[in-house]
Formats: C-alpha cells, structure tokens, sequence
C-alpha cells in the first residue's frame, strides 16, 4: 500500500492502551494510518481495529533493538514510508533512591530512553530520504526532577536532549521533532499509584482535574500535522497546568 497526500502512515509505540491507544485513534480519525506496536500484540491489534482507516497491529518491544529495526524496515517496504513517529511507550519502576536497584534503574533507561534512541535513528534514516517527517517523542512532567522517580526522570529528561539534538540535526530534511509532556493522566500507569498519592496529584492541577489520554491525543495530532511545520524541538507540557 502506497502512502498517498492526506493518508499518511504513522508508527505509534506502546499503542496497547493509555495515551497510546487514544493517539492512534486520534490520528487515524484525521486520516492517517496507524501502525500501532505494543509489546503485546494482542492488545496493538485490538487497538488497530478500533482506529480504523487501514491501522495494523504489531507486537514490538522497543528495547530490543533488533525487532526494532526489522519493524521499521518491514513497514517501510510492506506498508509505506514512515511520516509520523509517535514514541509513547514507557514503564515506571518507582522507588525512593536509596532503594532503586540497579534492575528498576535499567528498566526504566531501556525502555524509556534507549528505545526512543533505536526508533528514532531507525525512522529517522528512512525520514531522510523521504525529505519529511514528524517526530513526537512522549517525555513526562517528571523530566524536571520528581521524588521515588531518579530513574524515570533521568530517562524523560534524556528524552528531552534527545529531542532538541535530533531537531536541531533533521531540521534540514524537513523533519520536525518535539517532545510532549503529560502531567498526570488517568491511565492504569497511574491508577495503580497509592490512593493518598493519586490525591496529592489531583492537588497539584490548576484546572482541577486529572489528563485524559485524549487531552495528549490532540496535541501528539497536532505536532504530527502539516500544520505544525514550523514548529521543532519544543518541549510541551499537557498537564492542566500541573507545572506551573
Ligand atoms: P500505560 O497505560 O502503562 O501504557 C503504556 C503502554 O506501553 C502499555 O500498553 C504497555 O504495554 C506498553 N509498553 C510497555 N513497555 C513496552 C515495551 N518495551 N515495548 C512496547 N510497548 C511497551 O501508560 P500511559 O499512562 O498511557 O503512558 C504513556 C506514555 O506517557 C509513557 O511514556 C509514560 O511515561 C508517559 N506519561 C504518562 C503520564 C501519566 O500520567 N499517565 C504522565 C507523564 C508521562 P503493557 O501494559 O502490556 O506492558
């Protein structure tokens, strides 16, 4: 299937549910076709039917570099060139410093930077050729610095530099590349936090309400549109002003 004007393929990771899924929805909905990858593939599948519009499902661990690669080869040959990434994918492994393993440390870096690293210069290589590309990569409000979260901050500010290098660097082949960064969202990533915890959260938004994962959704849209084509290596906060 050839890419055409206004039918676009977009590669989404994580896709399997949360703020991934609502992207894929929201990109399809506008007339992209989505390539939803989740490490489980069932769940990327289930999600590329309800998007719609030609959306496909595939199992993808993006911290193994090599499935990595061979996704980003295989959709380019079989299903079109890549116009939009949207890294999404993203684990926490949360615990106060003192207590961090090395595993919970290493986890969370492959998973949240590494990966983002190996996608990027896969579809970026492609990207190039192509003389076009959008780029959002999902880095999270805790990338300024944030209690329980050495190894998840460490890796969503890497994101973060990555970002603005890559934008910096594929500016001149027409590639865009901006970092998105929720604040506190109602996806299972934060249901499973402590009840006293998800209400100090809640405490903290000026707008008086958790995110939902279609508030990112519209955002991620938008930053992956022709629309947003003078716009690079920013670094936008979606979190009801969660940061101010
Ligand atoms: P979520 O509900 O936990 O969904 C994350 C998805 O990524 C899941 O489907 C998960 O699959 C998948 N995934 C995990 N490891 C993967 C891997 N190695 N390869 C491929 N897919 C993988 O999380 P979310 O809340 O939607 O978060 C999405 C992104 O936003 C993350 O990058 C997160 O750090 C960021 N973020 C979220 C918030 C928030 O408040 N929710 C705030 C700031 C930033 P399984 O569930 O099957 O493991």
């Amino acid at each position: 299937m050839a890419d055409t004007p206004g039918r676009r393929i977009a590669l989404v990771t994580g896709a399997g549910r949360g703020i991934g899924q609502a992207i894929c929805a929201a990109l399809a909905a506008r007339g992209d076709t989505v390539v939803a990858a989740d490490i489980d593939g069932d769940l990327a599948a289930a999600t590329a039917r309800e998007a719609g519009n030609g959306s496909i499902g595939i199992e993808l661990d993006v911290g193994d570099r090599a499935a990595v690669d061979d996704v980003v080869e295989d959709t380019e040959d079989r299903v079109g060139p890549i116009a939009i990434l949207v890294n999404n994918a993203g684990i926490n492994r949360d615990a106060m410093l003192h207590k961090m393993t090395d595993d919970q440390w290493h986890a969370v870096l492959a998973v949240d930077l590494s990966a983002v690293f190996y996608t990027v210069r896969a579809v970026g290589r492609h990207m190039r050729q192509h003389g076009y590309g959008r780029i959002v990569n999902i880095s999270s409000a805790s990338w300024m610095g944030n209690i329980g979260q050495t190894n998840y901050a460490a890796a969503k500010a890497g994101v973060v530099g990555l970002t603005r290098s890559v934008a910096k660097e594929l500016a001149r082949f027409h590639i865009t590349a901006n970092a998105v960064c929720p604040g506190f969202i109602d996806t299972d990533m934060t249901r499973g936090l402590p009840a006293e915890i998800y209400r100090a959260q809640l405490d903290r938004i000026p707008l008086g309400r958790a995110g939902v994962p279609q508030d990112v959704a519209e955002v991620v849209a938008f930053l992956s549109s022709d629309s947003a084509e003078y716009v690079t290596g920013e670094v936008i906060a979606v979190g009801g002003g969660y940061t101010l």
